[in-house]
């Protein structure tokens, strides 16, 4: 098929280029030329493993990169809209997902052929059957469903695995307002023939993304409110308990399918500082406020948030244990992406960490395999020293705060042993074996007093 993705970041491109790779003809098309010239001479704008191999492999021959909406609807038959979709404060910011709906829909108006627009970006239930497809309407001169077909397809990828998950999915939702939109779907998909298809209408495609995020992030948050009572008891490790509870049938990943590499559900049950990223937070503010809008309210996703904002701050209470102040205590950050393998940010728990050590005047030096430019960006602040290496990050620390599970910090132990004067290290995801640290502090840990 002829596609045009519409947005080429972590999910337009990603889409684009693996599209690709089963054997469709892509445009990919974004209106910040600067980027458009970067994936044009083969280099990805951020860092996702195995993405630019792939990229360079399909581009010039099944895939270009365009500004031009218009043209690219011309020379496609179906357009997929991955643009961002972010929480504004107050609820889902529609901004971007509706001026690129314009350009599509004055685009239509003049291509005679049926053509299928496919809303990939994460929105809230209705969206696409309502302003998408009323700005389609209006600025086509068109009827959907009559002259041209309208989905919603949710994207499922993780960030770090976003090629091997793009490429080997778990599921397919396909969401139509008619038969003919979901059977141009099922020809996209033809070459994904053993994954699970799920064909539905718009709003519940929509609502299967929202149900999915919050559902991770409800593990999440609590998980660490088991962790936190864990460590208010004393004598309790959440790790363990967590250890107990995976182990339960329901938490195990699939065993008749061998060989799948999706992360079980039980990574999600597991204490630590907090989710970020550009999904989950935004996801569930939003699924908040829509909920509330129609009359009902989501408590439970409300605590859900609440908990998580309070995780990054239990790093500076736990370091407070060893320093009665940390006025220039050397503090040493490793991992600022929100999670490993990525170089995204977005509501990383590593920024609160890092400004609440700042204002308690500690000297904070960041390490990350990845994220150093998008955070240093972030932060904008002349106090934050970056190490170009774990080594370095950590050479003279009092204090280590390991942020984000990379597989990298697994070295730590080694790398401190044997020093006469150990740091503290603060485990903001359980990731380190606390029995190989001399001074450990973890989420969810507190060694039981003696009576
Ligand atoms: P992103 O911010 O990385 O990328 C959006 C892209 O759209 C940018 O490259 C931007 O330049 C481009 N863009 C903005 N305005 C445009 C316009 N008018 N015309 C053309 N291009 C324009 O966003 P993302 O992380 O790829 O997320 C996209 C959507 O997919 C969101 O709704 C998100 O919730 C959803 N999603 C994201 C993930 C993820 O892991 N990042 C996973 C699943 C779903």
């Amino acid at each position: 098929m002829r596609i045009s993705v519409i947005g080429t970041g972590y999910v337009g491109l990603v889409s684009g280029v693996c599209l690709s790779e089963k054997g469709h003809q892509v445009c990919c098309v974004d209106n910040d030329q600067a980027k458009v010239d970067k994936i044009r001479s083969g280099v990805a704008p951020f860092f996702e493993e195995g993405l630019e191999p792939l990229l360079r492999k399909h581009l010039g021959r099944g895939l270009t990169v365009a500004t031009d909406i218009r043209a690219s609807v011309h020379d496609s038959e179906m357009t997929l809209i991955a643009v961002g979709t972010p929480f504004d404060g107050r609820e889902i910011d529609l901004s971007t997902v509706r001026e690129v709906a314009r350009q599509i829909g004055a685009a239509l108006r003049d291509k005679p052929a049926y053509h299928t627009v496919v809303v990939k970006s994460t929105v809230v239930p209705g969206t696409t059957d309502g302003p998408v497809r009323a700005i389609l309407e209006r600025e086509s001169g068109k009827k959907a469903g009559a002259d041209f077909g309208l989905g919603m397809n949710p994207e499922f990828l993780t960030e770090g695995q976003a090629i091997e998950d793009f490429l080997e999915p778990d599921r397919i939702v396909m969401g139509g307002i008619d038969a003919r939109t979901v059977e141009a779907l099922d020809r996209l998909y033809a070459p994904f023939p053993d994954t699970p298809k799920l064909r539905t209408n718009c709003r519940t495609a929509e609502m299967i993304k929202y149900t999915s995020n919050a559902m991770l992030a409800t593990a999440i948050s609590f998980a660490n409110e088991v962790g936190n009572l864990c460590e208010a008891l004393g004598g309790i490790d959440v790790v363990e308990v967590m250890a107990g509870l995976h182990l339960a049938a329901y938490l195990r990943p699939y065993a008749e399918r061998p060989g799948y590499v999706q992360a079980p559900l039980s990574a999600f049950f597991g204490a630590g500082c907090g989710f970020g990223g550009s999904c989950l937070p935004k996801d569930v503010k939003a699924l908040i406020a829509h909920g509330e809008r129609a009359g009902s309210p989501m408590p439970v996703l409300a605590a859900v948030m609440e908990t998580n904002q309070g995780q990054p701050h239990r790093i500076e209470a736990l370091l407070r244990k060893h320093f009665a102040s940390l006025q220039g205590i050397r503090v040493a950050v490793l991992g600022l992406a929100f999670k490993p393998d990525t170089d995204d940010i977005r509501e990383t728990p590593a920024l609160p960490i890092i400004r609440d050590l700042l204002a308690a005047g500690a000297a904070v030096r960041a390490y990350d395999p990845a994220a150093v430019a998008n955070a240093k960006a972030a932060l904008r602040d002349d106090r934050v020293a970056f190490a170009a290496s774990l080594e370095a990050c950590i050479a003279d620390a009092q204090a280590v705060v390991l942020v984000t599970r990379w597989s990298e910090f697994q070295k730590l132990p080694d790398l401190l042993a044997g020093r006469p004067q150990p740091p503290v290290v603060v485990d903001g995801r359980r990731a380190l074996d606390k029995t190989r640290i001399a001074r450990y502090e973890g989420i969810g840990l507190r060694a039981q007093e003696t009576p």
